[in-house]
């Protein structure tokens, strides 16, 4: 996918689309998130660098519109700050607070889920960046492949659930998805090394989260707290508690099999506790390509941006020799048991894909606040897989009933065990 793009793109075409005149207007869907600011961050610094033959009053990159869910002090903020033409608030309880917030200045407010969709169909939206938590992405992220945005996805549950659509509904419409995710952005630039044809396997790396030498006796009783303190990353609370049940792993090799059309077979997770190497690409004669960087999201998130091509930018380079040495094992797949079962759920396809995240997302939740263990958490998603007769094609409006099934589903179990 990213070689067929290079091939077609000439130097003149990337400095037009880079240092152009025109500005890139990106719409930021989850800009109070954890991606959505260092996405403005790195924004900030593109449009303060010089770019040859531009006044330093140009903006490369212009601001057309932000959300959030609920926190709504700091979306006024940034929208006083970036002047968006729109803010929008999904929890319409706080539409009235933002009015007020932000009433003094000519930005239109939008509140409700829909208002995500409608931003993503704005004509002026160059660049969508999906920032936003969960499945809650879907309807919005699948709206810009029909009008042939480019898409930066973060939001990567949409592409979980729905991958196989939503990759279908973007190539129709010409729609360009770079990943964010830094492991798939890891593999999308690897990829370039080498066609599609070439490919024989991919390394999907993952730091093994704050539990990885846990056995399966002492991941019993571990703690919320425990299960916040991610050792590398610095992440909202839901990918970090996926990153500690490996979730997270689990839902990117279903990413990966989606974006770079490779069977789940050829997808091996490794575990890489410094990450430091975000991912690698094993061609067909044996050499592998490997994306290295510190583990920071600024760099994936202005590739994502700035893609075709790179420019210089906030992110800290790597010193090898500091670093010293980089260290390689393989995951235990006994005590992270939703590992084996993203695979299964992967060679399944159809609508397993949507149970799966709709019962992590919905056991995440009751765990974050305090009403299940840890370990619930992969015992949940596991009920509901057996429980669940997943139906191999699936139809949007199959994958949304199966969402909003195992989400109840997982209720439901609670309900009965507290009885
Ligand atoms: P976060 O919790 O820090 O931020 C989520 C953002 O989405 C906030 O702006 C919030 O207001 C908004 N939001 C939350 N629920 C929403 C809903 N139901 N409807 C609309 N908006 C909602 O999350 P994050 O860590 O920034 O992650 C965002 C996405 O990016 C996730 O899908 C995550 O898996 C993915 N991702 C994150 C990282 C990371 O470093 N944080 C890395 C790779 C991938
Ligand atoms: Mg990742």
């Amino acid at each position: 996918m990213a070689k067929g793009h290079n091939h077609f793109l000439t130097e003149a075409h990337i400095s037009a689309i880079v240092y152009g005149s025109m500005a890139k207007k990106i719409a930021i869907l989850g800009s109070t998130g954890s991606i959505g600011k260092n996405a403005l961050r790195v924004i900030d610094a593109l449009n303060s660098s010089p770019v040859a033959g531009h006044s330093s009053l140009d903006k490369e990159y212009e601001i057309v519109a932000l959300s959030a869910n609920s926190s709504v002090e700091l979306l006024a903020e940034q929208a006083r700050r970036y002047q968006p033409r729109f803010a929008a608030i999904t929890n319409a309880d706080f539409a009235d607070e933002l009015r007020e917030l932000v009433g003094d200045l000519s930005i239109e407010i939008l509140a409700g889920p829909d208002s995500l969709t409608e931003i993503a169909q704005l004509e002026e939206v160059d660049i969508l960046l999906t920032a936003i938590v969960g499945a809650a992405g879907l309807p919005a992220v699948l709206a810009a492949a029909k009008c042939g945005k480019t898409l930066a996805i973060a939001n990567k549950e949409p592409l979980v659930i729905a991958g196989e659509l939503l990759m279908e509904t973007a190539r129709k419409n010409g729609s360009t998805i770079v990943p964010v995710d830094s492991e798939h952005s890891a593999i999308f630039q690897a990829m370039q090394a080498g066609a599609p044809g070439e490919v024989s396997k991919i390394i999907l790396t993952g730091s093994g989260g704050p539990f990885r030498n846990a056995t399966s006796e002492n991941i019993q009783n571990v703690t919320l707290k425990e299960a916040l303190s991610h050792p590398v990353w610095d992440m909202g609370p839901k990918i970090t508690i996926d990153s500690a049940t490996m979730v997270n792993k689990a839902l990117e090799v279903i990413e990966a099999h989606w974006l770079f059309d490779v069977p789940v077979e050829k997808i091996e997770v490794l575990i890489h506790p410094e990450s430091i190497v975000h991912s690698l690409v094993e061609f067909v004669d044996g050499s592998l390509i490997a994306q290295l960087g510190n583990p920071d999201m600024c760099l994936p998130i202005q590739y994502a941006l700035t893609y075709p091509a790179r420019v210089g930018g906030i992110a800290k380079r790597v010193r090898l020799a500091n670093i010293g040495k980089l260290t390689f094992e393989k995951p235990n797949s006994e005590v992270f048991r939703a590992l084996p079962l993203g695979y299964e759920v992967a060679r399944t396809g159809g609508t397993a894909a949507a149970v799966f995240n709709a019962a992590n997302e919905t056991a995440v939740q009751e765990f974050l606040e305090g009403r299940i263990k840890f370990v619930n958490i992969a015992e949940l998603i596991e009920y509901c897989l057996n429980k669940h007769n997943a139906k191999t094609t699936a139809s949007l409006e199959d994958l949304l009933q199966a969402d909003a099934w195992a989400r109840r589903e997982v209720l439901e179990c609670l309900k009965q065990k507290v009885r």
